[in-house]
C-alpha cells in the first residue's frame, strides 16, 4: 500500500486517510476536556473487528484501548474523532493502515496542509471541515497475521494494541507529505513553493531543513536525505524543537533506507536507528514492529511527544492521564503503513 494522493487542483483539496462518540458525564461539574477515538467498524458481520463472538468483541475492545492510551495523551483538548474502521486488509506485508481525511481547502502555501483528525482535534468538533464524513481511516490484516488483542501472547499473535497505537498517531499527523519524488500532492511543480503539513516543516537533512522560507523544497537535498540510509548523517532527520529537546539536543533520525518504501519512508523514526542499540531504544513509529510476534512497544516516547508539540499540539501531556469520564461508543484513504518485522 503506498502514499496516495489525489489532487483537486483548483480547491487545492488533498486526499489523505483515517477515526470514534462519547458523551458528557450528567454532572455539574464543568465537562473535563477530551479527545474520543470514536471507531465506526465497516466490516460485515463475522469480519475482522465484528468477527463472531468473543473474537470480534476482543478485537474492537483491543483498538478502543489503543485510542484511550493515545487520548489520555490529549486531555488538554476536547474532540470527538470519527475513525472508519476497515478489518478486511490482505497481504503479506502489511499489517495495518491508516490516516487522516485531507478535506480542508487549502488556499495559500504553506505548512497549512492539516488532516481532518488534527483539525479537528486542534480546534475542536465545530472546526470538523467535514461532518458528514469520517475524519480518518484505520485497515487491518486479519487475513495473513494472528493478533493478540490484550496480553495473552500465543506462538506467533502480533501485538495489536502496539500496532493500533501507532496507526492512530499517523491520522493525528505524525506523517510527512513529501512524496518520493518531491511533490507535495498539490499541483505545483516539484521544487516550486506549495503547501505541505506541519510535519514537514520539521524535515531535514545534517544541514537543517528542507523546506525554505517560501515554501519550496530543496529537490537536490531532498533526493540525497531521502534515501540516505540509516542514521544521524546522510538521512532525514526531524528538527522540530521539542523533538531535538527530547533527543538530548540532537535532530531525529527519519527512515529514509536507500531504497525508497512507500508508505514507510519519511514518515516513521529510523528503524535502523532506534534499533535497541547503542541507547537508542525500540520506538513505537518505528516503521515495522520491534518483534517478529508477541509483545511489542506499547509507550509513546518523549521522543515522540515532542513531535506530537512540533506539529502542533503545544498542550499535549508528558505522559497520559489516566481516569477517563467518557465511554468510547463501539460504534477516506488509508496511506501509512505498518509492516511485519523481519524475521
Ligand atoms: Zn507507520
Amino acid at each position: 500500500m503506498c502514499h496516495k494522493k489525489a489532487v483537486v487542483s483548483k480547491l487545492r483539496k488533498r486526499l489523505f486517510m483515517l477515526i470514534a462518540a462519547g458523551f458528557l458525564m450528567n454532572t455539574p461539574e464543568p465537562a473535563q476536556a477530551e479527545v474520543i477515538f470514536d471507531f465506526n467498524f465497516t466490516d460485515a458481520l463475522g469480519v475482522g473487528f465484528n468477527a463472531n463472538g468473543q473474537t470480534g468483541s476482543d478485537r474492537r475492545q483491543g483498538l478502543t484501548n489503543a485510542g484511550n492510551y493515545l487520548a489520555g495523551f490529549f486531555k488538554n483538548y476536547t474532540a470527538t474523532i470519527n475513525m472508519d474502521v476497515n478489518g478486511s486488509e490482505t497481504g503479506p506485508n502489511t499489517l495495518a493502515s491508516a490516516g487522516s481525511n485531507f478535506s480542508a481547502s487549502v488556499a495559500t502555501n504553506g505548512f497549512v496542509s492539516s488532516g481532518d483528525v488534527r483539525t479537528k482535534i486542534l480546534g475542536g468538533d465545530a472546526a470538523d471541515p467535514s461532518p458528514a464524513l469520517a475524519d480518518g481511516t484505520v485497515n487491518w490484516n486479519f487475513a495473513n497475521f494472528q493478533w493478540e488483542p490484550f496480553d495473552d501472547f500465543q506462538p506467533g499473535e502480533l501485538d495489536l494494541f502496539s500496532t493500533a497505537v501507532h496507526e492512530l498517531l499517523h491520522a493525528v499527523g505524525f506523517a510527512s507529505s513529501i512524496g518520493q519524488d518531491g511533490s507535495s500532492g498539490f499541483s505545483d511543480p516539484i521544487g516550486a513553493p506549495t503547501a505541505w503539513t506541519t510535519f514537514d516543516q520539521f524535515v531535514a537533512d545534517s544541514t537543517g531543513a528542507l523546506i525554505d522560507g517560501t515554501f519550496a523544497l530543496d529537490t537536490a537535498r531532498w533526493n540525497a536525505a531521502s534515501v540516505g540510509g540509516a542514521g544521524p548523517v546522510d538521512g532525514l532527520l526531524f528538527n522540530g524543537p521539542n523533538a531535538v529537546l527530547a533527543n538530548g539536543g540532537n535532530p531525529v533520525p527519519l527512515y529514509s533506507p536507500a531504497t525508497w518504501l512507500g508508505g514507510s519512508s519519511g514518515s516513521h523514526l529510523d528503524t535502523d536507528f532506534f534499533n535497541g542499540t547503542n541507547g537508542n531504544a525500540l520506538k513505537m513509529m518505528n516503521h515495522e514492529g520491534a518483534v517478529a510476534s508477541g509483545l511489542d512497544t506499547r509507550v509513546i516516547s518523549a521522543i515522540e511527544v515532542g513531535i506530537l508539540r512540533d506539529i502542533g499540539y503545544t498542550n499535549i501531556s508528558a505522559v497520559p492521564e489516566p481516569g477517563s469520564l467518557a465511554f468510547v461508543l463501539a460504534s477516506g484513504v488509508a496511506v501509512f503503513v505498518r509492516r511485519r518485522r523481519k524475521a
